[in-house]
């Protein structure tokens, strides 16, 4: 039998079961599985730390999969939803979506994974039936959590409970726990060498800024970029721009000290708006004669959001909203898309997640993408709150949390 390193070491009674942690190993083909009792950083209340405690995992279902998280990275949208959005049907729940792990079991059905593959869950799903999924014109599925508690961020039904209480799964996916179970349409399975505490980058916010340059801009060779904000979603977005060939790429943030990782990521400029008494729309212009062809808001600001749309040059610029926010309505004046600019927006990358992600995988492994470089601070799951502080302090770019033991 295998635990994990903070699992009980005595067996327990739960339901009419001896559960011991971890049981799938030793009961083979026998389709029984128990209740995993294990450690997750629960959300009780919005704006609140998280607490560690031990939290029920139910056994997967039809068509659900059981993960060990084996890494997460902590993304922006947790701390929007713990310290902005604070959703009063949102809590308790267990936040993280930026995560990697390993097939502990499968429920009824599942046919295309097996205990021990490696995957990444997903926080938008790709069922391949829905009318979205059947288009390539989005990455929206119908099937997926987010179809009928959008604004909530998490489904009603949830496989986790603690002290009692039903613990919802943040995004579908719930990663800074030990376990997490999630629907087979939200889970993408990667190559077998891939290093977990990497590859979880792209559960989110690397997929999102690299896809958002290259899948929702579409930027070209040659043209000329501006991204604002560079957290991890931001320095992927440039690190798109460069891998799409664009000539310059102006970073833009109020924290100098994001500029160095910029650099290694592409950026040719930077500017940081603090330093200019002007709007920085005209300060663009002016460094371009016009405006950039491209811009990418990676903030979650709805006035960043029109000085990006308003930084772009008139007749064809591009600007592209990342930065998550549901909280106010942006404005802007029409005669700056009647003039030829486009305005347009990108959940995870556009990237359709099953089959994206897995690439991505492979494009890391053939050194095509970087991740290591946005690592900068590896710690554990019990770490949590001091990773969350170091966003909002500006002293990170991506908190690699190690979560359960491999
Ligand atoms: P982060 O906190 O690491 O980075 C945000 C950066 O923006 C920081 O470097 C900060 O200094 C900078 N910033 C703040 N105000 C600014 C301003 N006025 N002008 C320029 N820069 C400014 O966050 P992150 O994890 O990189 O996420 C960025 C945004 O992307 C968040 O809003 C997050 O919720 C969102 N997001 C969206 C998606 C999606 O699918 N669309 C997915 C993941 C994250
Ligand atoms: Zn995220």
């Amino acid at each position: 039998m295998k635990f994990s390193h903070t699992n009980l070491n005595k067996p327990f009674l739960y339901g009419h079961r001896f559960v011991h942690g971890h049981c799938h190993s030793e009961i083979g083909k026998d389709i029984f599985q128990s209740v995993i009792k294990c450690r997750a950083a629960v959300a009780w209340e919005p704006s609140k730390p998280l607490v560690m405690e031990e939290i029920e995992v139910a056994p997967p279902q039809a068509h659900e999969i059981r993960i060990k998280i084996v890494a997460t990275g902590v993304c922006h949208t947790d701390l929007y939803h713990l310290f902005e959005g604070k959703h009063k049907d949102g809590f308790p729940c267990v936040l993280g979506h930026e995560g990697a792990g390993i097939v502990e079991s499968v429920g009824s059905e599942v046919t295309k994974f097996n205990p021990g593959d490696k995957v990444i869950p997903l926080f938008i799903s790709q069922c391949g039936q829905c009318r979205f999924c059947k288009s390539p014109k989005t990455n929206l599925c119908e099937k997926g959590w987010a179809s009928d508690r959008y604004d909530v961020m998490s489904e009603s039904d949830t496989r986790f409970t603690c002290k009692g209480k039903k613990v919802l799964q943040f995004m579908g996916t719930s990663t800074f726990s030990e376990y997490t179970v999630v629907n087979e349409i939200a889970v993408a399975k990667i190559h077998p060498s891939a290093p977990l505490d990497k590859v979880c980058l792209l559960g989110c916010g690397v997929a999102t800024g690299y896809g958002a340059a290259l899948n929702t801009a579409k930027v070209e060779p040659g043209s000329t970029c501006a991204v604002f904000g560079l957290g991890a979603v931001g320095l992927a977005a440039v690190m798109g721009c460069k891998n799409a060939g664009a000539k310059r790429i102006i970073a833009i943030d109020i924290n100098p000290t994001k500029y160095e990782k910029a650099k290694v990521f592409g950026a040719t400029e930077f500017v940081n708006p603090k330093d200019h008494n002007k709007p920085i729309s005209q300060v663009l212009h002016e460094m371009t004669n016009g405006g950039v062809d491209f811009s990418l808001e990676c903030v979650g600001s709805v006035a960043v959001m029109r000085s990006a749309l308003e930084s772009c040059v008139k007749g064809w610029g591009v600007s592209v909203l990342v930065g998550w926010t549901d909280m106010d309505d942006f404005a802007a004046r029409p005669i700056q898309l009647i003039a030829g600019r486009t305005w347009k927006g990108s959940l995870f990358g556009g990237f359709k997640s099953k089959d994206g992600v897995p690439k991505l995988v492979n494009e890391y492994l053939e050194k095509k993408v970087k991740l290591d470089e946005f690592v900068t601070h590896n710690m554990t799951l019990a770490q949590v709150n001091d990773a969350i502080q170091l966003m909002q302090t500006g002293d990170c770019i991506r908190s690699v949390l190690s979560v359960a033991l491999q």
